[in-house]
């Protein structure tokens, strides 16, 4: 029987288990696939405060897990299969195996978006991308695009320009989301170029089992044209990991976690904390700031047991 089970390990799910550690709760924390969470995934985060000349993300990470596991935090690898928050203690399974716990942390963050084509997803990892500081190595002195308009969508174009010998960036409306900063970044290198009002369409080349170019459609004209590329970043927001626990927790419209009064879910001694009840600020502080209340949310429900 744990006291407390932490599922994810992105910066909410580590801070979490920091505080509850700390707390002589012995913590487990549970890492799935995605260990160590979406700041694996980027290169240097300049925003973490503490680290003024800034910290590669996997670094940062890799300082967290530690700082966690200084204090006696357990992490094991597996995927949670189901979960069972109707019992008492609650339960958790992983395959075979059933972890008991009297209060549990979800912090199993989100993942990134698809357009949902049968071609995008065909050439997945064959030229189409959803992390550009992980595969913008491979497109030197190649055409790419971009797809969004979001800071995120800025953020790649801008980052693959290091390689790519042009990026288009395809967006669905005439305006950027992206914040004003970036825009002007973005805006002011000559490597970018904008297709506004355009929906990716097709990913060619499927027969091939490579990219070698796009169909965008422009969504005022409905003219279609092709454009010969090697690779095709997606950049189009995130989706909560949040299906184990569709039916048993409520979430937003969204698949975003409901919490009210701190981390508090709608069952007694389950809390989220992190990107998985956070489509606003999605930031890594953020998510560290709500571990750390989501860990003393559960301390204080376990004491008043
Ligand atoms: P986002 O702000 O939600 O932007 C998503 C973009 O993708 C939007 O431009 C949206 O178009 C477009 N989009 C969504 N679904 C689409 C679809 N099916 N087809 C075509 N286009 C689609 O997501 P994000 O850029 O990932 O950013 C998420 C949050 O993280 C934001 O709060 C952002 O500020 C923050 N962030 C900050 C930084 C930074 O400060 N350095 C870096 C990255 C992210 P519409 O505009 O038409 O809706």
């Amino acid at each position: 029987m744990r006291n407390v089970t932490i599922i994810g390990s992105g910066p909410a799910g580590l801070t979490a288990a920091l505080y509850a550690a700390r707390a002589n709760l012995a913590p487990l924390v549970i890492e799935g696939l995605e260990s160590g969470g979406q700041l694996m995934l980027t290169t240097m985060v300049e925003n973490f405060p503490g680290y003024r000349d800034g910290i590669m993300g996997p670094d940062l990470m890799a300082e967290m897990r530690a700082q966690a596991e200084r204090f006696g935090t357990e992490i094991i690898s597996g995927d949670v299969t189901a979960v069972d928050l109707a019992s008492s203690p609650l339960s958790l399974s992983l395959g075979k195996t059933v972890v008991e716990t009297r209060a549990l942390i979800i912090s199993t963050g989100a993942s990134a978006r698809l357009l949902g084509l049968p071609s995008e997803r065909a050439l997945v990892g064959h030229g189409v991308s959803t992390c550009a500081t992980c595969d913008g190595y491979f497109f030197r002195e190649k055409p790419i695009v971009v797809v969004g308009g979001g800071d995120s969508a800025m953020e790649e174009a801008i980052f693959l320009t290091k390689f790519a010998s042009s990026v288009t960036v395809v967006h669905r409306r005439d305006r950027l989301r992206a914040s004003k900063i970036m825009q002007d970044k973005a805006f002011a290198n000559p490597k970018i170029s904008f297709e506004w009002d355009s929906d990716l369409v097709e990913v060619k080349d499927v027969d091939q089992g490579v990219v070698t170019g796009v169909v965008l459609r422009n969504l005022k004209t409905g003219d279609t044209k092709e454009l010969a590329v090697d690779g095709v970043f997606i950049a189009i927001g995130h989706t909560p990991n949040t299906s184990l626990f569709t039916g048993s927790l409520d979430l937003d419209e969204n698949g975003y976690v409901v919490v009210g009064r701190g981390t508090r879910t709608n069952v007694p001694g389950v809390f989220a904390c992190g990107d998985v009840q956070d489509h606003v600020y999605r930031q890594a502080i953020t998510a560290a700031g709500t571990g750390c209340m989501a860990a003393i949310d559960a301390e204080r429900y376990l004491e008043s047991l």
